[in-house]
């Protein structure tokens, strides 16, 4: 059974550009997929399609059992968790702590219950001692690993990650290489860093001009490229 199924998906914007033009393809539980491709692919707009941010204009995106619709977006966050390129825009509380229990709390989990589901999402991305931390005295690559510890914390089935070591400096890409590897979840990551997609993902879907233009194992597309 596909966690992720897109069929025939196609969106344009308001302006009339055609950022996807009948984009199909199913995702397994598990499975570790890069989409790859020149800038203006398309890429970002499909991640947006995937977290119902942008609705498509004909044919639809299922994750699990329903489709991606204004009606069912609760249901979607809950299933996807999206890390954004640039942590700026997911860190905005006071310590880090904070900023991770803020998903969590708003959820409803109880207060009681915080500090533990906090530590563990910390210990996964090996920053537990960064809790008590403002986030803006961290250095890129431990926003990095905050801002996916905040999206761990509401324990998502899909990790959608933009560009995930964009910007990091090689130190800080391997830790982070290290836990894209590790974990179990279903992952969509968006790169330009091939290196990193051959290492982290079992499979690579190549986009161009909207439309996929190959979608098989990192071996199979990186032999042609
Ligand atoms: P990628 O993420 O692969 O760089 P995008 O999804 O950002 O590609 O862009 C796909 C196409 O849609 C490009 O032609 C881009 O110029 C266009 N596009 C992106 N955002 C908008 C927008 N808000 N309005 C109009 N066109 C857009
Ligand atoms: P818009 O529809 O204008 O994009 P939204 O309120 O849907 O505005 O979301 C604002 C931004 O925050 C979007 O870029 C979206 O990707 C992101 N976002 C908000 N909530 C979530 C969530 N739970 N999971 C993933 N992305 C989210």
């Amino acid at each position: 059974h596909h966690i992720v199924a897109a069929d025939r998906l196609s969106f344009s914007y308001p302006d009339g550009t055609a950022a996807l033009r009948s984009v199909s393809f199913c995702i397994h539980h598990g499975e570790s997929v890069a989409l790859i491709g020149a800038n203006g692919a398309g890429k970002s707009t499909l991640l947006q399609q995937l977290n119902g941010c942008l609705t498509p204009s004909s044919g639809e995106v299922r994750i699990g059992d329903f489709p991606v619709t204004p009606r069912t977006l609760q249901e979607v966050r809950r299933t996807v968790g999206m890390v954004f390129q640039d942590p700026d825009d997911q860190l905005f509380m006071p310590t880090v702590f904070d900023d991770i229990a803020f998903g969590p709390l708003n959820r409803g989990v109880a207060p009681g219950d915080i500090e533990a589901q906090v530590a563990a999402a910390l210990q996964a991305v090996g920053a537990g001692h960064l809790a008590g931390k403002p986030p803006y005295r961290l250095s890129c690559g431990e926003k990095k690993r905050v801002a996916i510890a905040t999206v761990l914390a509401m324990d998502p089935a899909i990790l959608v990650m933009d560009e995930p070591t964009a910007g990091l400096d090689p130190f800080s890409r391997r830790e982070v290489i290290k836990l894209l590897k590790n974990f179990s979840h279903t992952r969509i990551i968006t790169s330009h860093d091939l290196d990193m997609v051959a290492e982290v993902c079992d499979r690579v879907i190549v986009m161009h001009g909207g439309e996929i233009r190959a979608d098989g194992t990192a071996e199979e597309i990186f032999a042609d490229t």
